[in-house]
């Protein structure tokens, strides 16, 4: 029997990806004055060819906001192009506008993913009674990259409620909410330009995610909560888990219950040329980005 166990370990180990490291940014900074948050990438020790298609992750842990009895926390009007938006929010609620005319609250739960695409201009704030009241903002935004052929599209939109994403229970314990892409048949909500897998996970201490995905796929797994074990690796709140491209399935086992948010998807193999808010191919399209925003191509910025 023991050989048996063994052996079935072994194989499934032989499925299961390596760890190529384990991350934590300390650079934390201020989003306007409303988002507290830490950029893990793009940074020098995590190459945009390893975590394509996303091109930034800014988490924001926990943070206590105290009541605000006159105006407001954020970021006002901006613009994007060239890529997607996706913000999440687990505590605090976030109020959205933008100037192709969508706004909405993204609140506990919620995921909101929005198309910069050709061109867009939004705000993003606290929401109001939120900021009157005060409270903890425990939030994420990604950006994610849009193909060549895609970086014109049009702006859209997509608000997703907590309540249509997809919850399916963990064999021992916790719970996978599929956001985009698919796990155990269910199949998340978010429309996405490229093949992206973007699950929110619960786990109970001891419990396991095992996921398969295609080996091209890079996979990334930010511990928000408690404490993982990955391949060799252990990962601990504020972590970050780069996994290697090497194997068919995707495992992370809790030693803590621990909230883990994880990141897949296809990457893009194209040139990138990002300037502030603006991501594109070519430094000439990043210059035609800011000639088209103070021609006015972008639309106008609404009262
Ligand atoms: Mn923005």
């Amino acid at each position: 029997m023991t050989t048996l166990t063994s052996n079935s370990e072994a194989l499934q180990n032989q499925a299961a990806r390596s760890v190529e490291g384990v991350h934590r940014s300390t650079d934390f900074h201020w989003v306007g004055d409303g988002f507290h948050v830490a950029t893990y990438f793009p940074s020098s020790k995590l190459s945009s060819e390893r975590v394509s298609p996303f091109l930034l992750m800014d988490y924001g842990p926990p943070h206590d906001f105290a009541p605000l009895e006159r105006g407001k926390r954020g970021v006002g009007w901006h613009p994007h192009r060239g890529f997607e938006t996706v913000t999440l929010a687990w505590e605090g609620a976030v109020a959205h506008r933008d100037n192709a005319g969508h706004q909405g609250v993204i609140g506990p739960g919620d995921v909101q993913w929005m198309t910069a695409a050709s061109g867009i201009f939004h705000e993003e704030y606290h929401e109001e009674r939120f900021t009157r009241r005060g409270g903890r903002m425990h939030m994420m935004q990604l950006w994610v990259n849009l193909p060549k052929k895609d970086k014109a599209a049009p702006p859209a939109y997509q608000p997703i409620p907590s309540s249509r994403i997809p919850a399916v229970p963990l064999a021992d314990g916790g719970t996978v909410r599929v956001i985009a892409g698919e796990y155990a048949g269910e199949h998340g909500p978010a429309r996405t330009f490229t093949p992206i897998t973007l699950l929110d996970v619960e786990l109970n201490r001891g419990s396991r995610l095992r996921l398969a995905l295609p080996a091209s796929y890079n996979v990334l797994a930010v511990v928000a909560e408690g404490g993982v074990r990955a391949g060799r690796h252990t990962a601990e709140a504020g972590e970050l888990v780069l996994f290697n491209n090497d194997g068919a399935e995707v495992e992370i086992l809790a030693r803590d219950a621990s909230h883990v948010i994880l990141l897949a998807g296809e990457p893009i193999d194209e040139p990138i040329v990002q300037y502030g808010p603006f991501v594109m191919n070519t430094v000439q399209e990043i210059e035609q980005a800011m000639l088209d925003v103070g021609r006015g191509k972008f639309g106008r910025v609404p009262e």
